[in-house]
């Protein structure tokens, strides 16, 4: 396959780029790079079947020759980015997914659209399952992003059911690993960096829960998920749940931090979900995918990326 990956230099499209490389196929990585980084594909310059295009999928994409499938993956993903870029984030979500959409159905190509958890906002129903319609607040400093990736959803939708292209949309739950970017505010690597300057952990509030996956586990749901005929949208995420204060006990102890946590209730963003866990039953059945990394095993992958870094 030819694939195109929009994101491609992101924490989740250059891993893709490195699955859909070592399976064989040819990749074309565009970014616009307000989020990415070209240090996240920079092990891939001089590789015959990868070639970066430096882009923003908001504007008119052209690409010459086949294409086989669209990953649709470019966008803000952390709160702090999405308060920084909103402009971006609502129209990355909507004219950005309009032109990759457009391309797929010129290319004739598969359309694999990049959705999250956030549009369950912040959930009345618990754990997630796909038909959950979920609980927005359209004008609150997170809907900028959730109502774009809905938005995103009903255009997929509308191009498979009215053209007829051949679409995907998977939900992702909160992912980690190396190539996170230490200063997008997410809880991740904020935890990861202060554990590791021996500082405290920044918690705000703390009883809210988050259920963290491992970057390879969701990298292979996403390519069963394509290689599949589904196009219904399917959650992948780790359904083991924690409260954000049990999440900070494990990172200080993986990492051997002895400072402890501290409370910054007034960091916390407005609407910040109090709870979320995947339901994956959908993933397990059409899929036949589950999660395999443990948290620490994970953690551990992540804090050796965070130390080079650092
Ligand atoms: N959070 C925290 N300390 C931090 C960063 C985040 O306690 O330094 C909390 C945040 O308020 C949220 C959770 O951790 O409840 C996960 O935040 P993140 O930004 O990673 O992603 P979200 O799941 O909210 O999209």
């Amino acid at each position: 396959m030819r694939v195109l990956i929009t994101g491609g230099a992101g924490f989740l499209g250059s891993h893709l780029s490195d699955r859909f490389l070592a399976e064989g196929h040819t990749v074309v990585a565009m970014d616009n790079l307000i989020t990415g980084n070209v240090r996240n594909i920079a092990h891939l310059a001089g590789n015959p079947n990868f070639l970066f295009v430096k882009q923003d999928v908001t504007n008119y994409i052209y690409l010459s020759g086949d294409l086989d499938a669209i990953l649709h993956f470019a966008s803000p993903a952390s709160p702090i980015d999405y308060l920084k870029f909103p402009i971006q984030t609502l129209k990355v979500g909507a004219l950005g997914t309009h032109n990759a959409l457009g391309l797929a159905l010129a290319k004739k190509a598969k359309f694999f659209l990049a959705s999250t958890s956030e549009i369950y906002g912040d959930p009345l129903v618990h754990p997630q399952r796909e038909d959950y319609v979920g609980n927005v607040d359209t004008i609150g400093p997170r809907g900028v992003y959730d109502e774009a990736k809905r938005y995103a959803e009903a255009l997929t939708m509308a191009y498979h059911r009215y053209h007829g292209v051949d679409t995907r949309i998977v939900r992702i739950f909160n992912t980690y690993g190396p190539r996170m970017r230490l200063e997008d505010g997410r809880v991740v690597p904020n935890f990861v960096a202060q554990a590791l300057r021996h500082e405290p952990l920044t918690v705000y509030g703390g009883s809210q829960t988050r259920s963290f996956q491992y970057v390879s586990d969701l990298v292979e749901g996403i390519y069963r998920l394509l290689a599949s005929d589904y196009n219904d949208p399917v959650n992948i995420g780790n359904p083991h749940e924690m409260t954000i204060a049990e999440f900070a006990a494990v990172v200080n102890e993986v990492v051997g931090n002895p400072a402890g946590i501290t409370y910054q209730n007034d960091q916390r963003i407005k609407g910040d979900p109090q709870t979320r866990q995947p339901d994956i039953t959908r993933a397990r059945e059409i899929l036949n995918w589950e999660p395999k990394v443990q948290l620490r095993e994970g953690l551990q992958k992540t804090v050796e990326y965070f130390r080079q870094v650092l």
